[in-house]
């Protein structure tokens, strides 16, 4: 009790505010409780330290204890294989895409489900899966429970297209908003010299992940995938298919191999790797690229100086041959990643409780934005980061430091991320929400025993075969005498068995 107002008193004396948890409201447990965490990620381990921890500790009252495997590699998944293999699982394991390790050992009682538990002791967290019934349906195991509380991504956009704005302008053209546009201003940025230096040296279009070049497929009303995931299912109207099975894929293909051929795609664009962005936009060479909202607006502050009117805007999906403005990548809303209860939990309700407070208004603002008064003031209720905070280095980074913003399971504010944001991401987010561009996701299903069998058995080979030749095609072209040959090949592999597997564990798990 003593050590306890101790600590209150010295948060209250650095901060100067009283702490929203000073009435005691948020308290599990009068006794304190300990419980031991595995919680793996390739760029930290859980530390009973981080002030975040802390904080949930005074408010709680119940005290994780750091016993992470695998902190010696940056493998969540090595981790995960040596702490089943130990037979020592800790209390709470989370972290790192645990979501298929305990979908497939909890129904064989490795884990606790969680379903009764939230129920009827996680006000806050059954308040929040009412509203969202399809984010438990995603996670949830081919038994019908739910094993793992999921991190919870805010905000829906993840990537767009962006295009240099001042060589549009610089060249008289406007913002193409189709597909044959599209490819006039590419051909422009070729051929015309809108860098000025006097060379044909542009790169039109550029991407610094290989896979991003896939979504220009939606231009033919192809679809490269269904999830943040790249090659992933897609879902449609409840049946699962494949973007790389289908017609609008042959077609973008094709054209997107003429475009390589033209010129108007990087020669480099399956070996260039992570750098393009940075290298093609500070040397005044890249036109136009798909990548993410937050860290490509970055480049305007950081370039205006370098390169005289440089403006690299967000751009509207153009328009498919068939009219549809596609925004084909999002923000997955539910990860595998997040935490859960194992079998040698001496008290799942209380954990369970703990689980819940990440879900009430003071928990998820702890787990968002950190420490009241140190990273973050409340200006007009909401959490605003300090000056000093934001000054100090990458916002993301600095808050896994402190313990926020980590893989637990809690809803995330996309409020953290958009005050960091350049505004030209902000209009472009903006842009991208007037427009409506974005297509239902597939959120991954859970197999049971012989569905599994089938996927394992076939679905590696078959998406091997799928991207050789996919970049075969890409490069030297092809697709259109090849196609039969494709698809009968992918049947063979078991293609369809691997489509059926997945109808009968998604028909299971959504309907
Ligand atoms: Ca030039």
């Amino acid at each position: 009790m003593r050590k306890l107002t101790m600590m209150a008193a010295a948060m209250l004396s650095t901060a100067m505010v009283t702490p929203a948890f000073a009435d005691g409201h948020l308290k599990i447990t009068d006794e304190p409780v300990e419980f031991t965490v595995h919680l793996h990620n390739k760029r930290y381990f859980y530390d009973s330290e981080w002030p975040v921890e802390q904080a949930a500790r005074a408010m709680t009252g119940v005290s994780l204890v750091g016993a992470t495997f695998g902190t010696n590699t940056p493998s969540s998944a090595e981790a995960h294989n040596l702490m089943l293999a130990s037979g020592d699982i800790p209390h709470i394991v989370g972290g790192d895409k645990i979501k298929d390790m305990v979908n497939e050992y909890g129904p064989q009682g490795a884990f606790v489900p969680l379903n009764d538990l939230i129920a009827e002791h996680a006000p806050n967290m059954k308040a929040y899966f009412e509203q969202y019934p399809e984010k438990m349906a995603a996670v949830s195991s081919f038994d019908g429970n739910l094993y793992y509380i999921p991190y919870l991504p805010d905000g829906k956009y993840g990537r767009a297209y962006w295009m240099r704005q001042d060589w549009l302008d610089k060249l008289g053209l406007e913002v193409p908003t189709n597909v044959e546009e599209l490819h006039t201003v590419l051909t422009a940025f070729r051929n015309d010299d809108p860098n000025g230096n006097g060379l044909k040296d542009e790169v039109p279009f550029f991407v610094r992940q290989w896979q991003e070049l896939l979504r220009l497929v939606t231009l033919w009303d192809g679809r490269s995938s269904g999830s943040d995931t790249a090659h992933d299912f897609l879902v449609q109207d409840g049946m699962i298919a494949h973007g790389y099975a289908g017609e609008g894929y042959r077609e973008g293909i094709k054209n997107i191999h003429q475009w390589y051929n033209e010129g108007l795609i990087d020669a480099e664009v399956f070996t260039r790797g992570s750098t393009a962005r940075e290298y093609l936009l500070s040397e005044n060479l890249g036109g136009m690229t798909h990548d993410w909202f937050a860290s490509t607006s970055g480049y305007n502050p950081k370039l205006r100086d370098k390169i005289e009117g440089f403006d690299l805007a967000v751009i509207e999906p153009p328009a498919s041959i068939s009219g549809v403005q596609m925004a084909e990548h999002r923000r997955i809303p539910v990860k595998p990643d997040g935490w859960a209860i194992s079998h040698t939990n001496p008290d799942p309700v209380t954990t369970i409780k703990y689980f819940d407070f990440y879900f009430t208004p003071e928990g998820r603002r702890l787990a968002n934005f950190g420490i009241e008064g140190t990273h973050y003031e409340v200006v007009d209720g909401e959490a605003i980061f300090t000056k000093e905070f934001m000054d100090a280095g990458p916002v993301n980074s600095q808050l896994y430091q402190v313990g926020a913003q980590i893989q637990r399971g809690y809803p995330q504010d996309f409020k953290y991320e958009i005050q960091w944001t350049n505004p030209s991401a902000v209009k472009g987010i903006e842009l991208y929400d007037a427009g409506d561009f974005l297509v239902e996701q597939f959120l991954g299903v859970a197999f049971n025993e012989e569905e599994q069998g089938v996927y394992d058995k076939n679905w590696s080979q078959i998406r091997t075969y799928m991207l050789e030749k996919q970049q075969e095609w890409v490069l030297g072209g092809g697709i259109e005498e090849e196609w039969d040959d494709y698809m009968a090949t992918l049947d063979k592999m078991g293609f369809n068995d691997v489509l059926a597997a997945m109808q009968s564990a998604y028909d299971r798990q959504y309907n």
